[in-house]
């Protein structure tokens, strides 16, 4: 019979990973220039890149169905 405690501990691990994985699961993004990367108009910080949260999901839709599309 397995240890309880290891059991738990590669539980622990995999649900690390898989918080990493989809951390990073979000494509490469090119380098903003101050302004928002869904080209809403706003200036935002350089080291960010969408000026809101609806900005971002908007952004990611449009990546998204442009791979389906092929296009990307
Ligand atoms: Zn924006």
């Amino acid at each position: 019979m397995p240890d309880l405690g290891d059991l738990a501990e590669g539980l622990a691990e995999l649900t690390l990973e898989c918080t990493l994985s989809r951390l990073h699961a979000i494509p490469k993004l090119p380098g903003s220039n101050g302004k928002c990367l869904n080209e809403c108009g706003e200036s935002i910080a350089p080291s960010q890149h969408f000026c809101c949260v609806e900005c971002r999901d908007d952004f990611e839709r449009i990546q998204a169905a442009k791979r389906r599309n092929g296009t990307l």
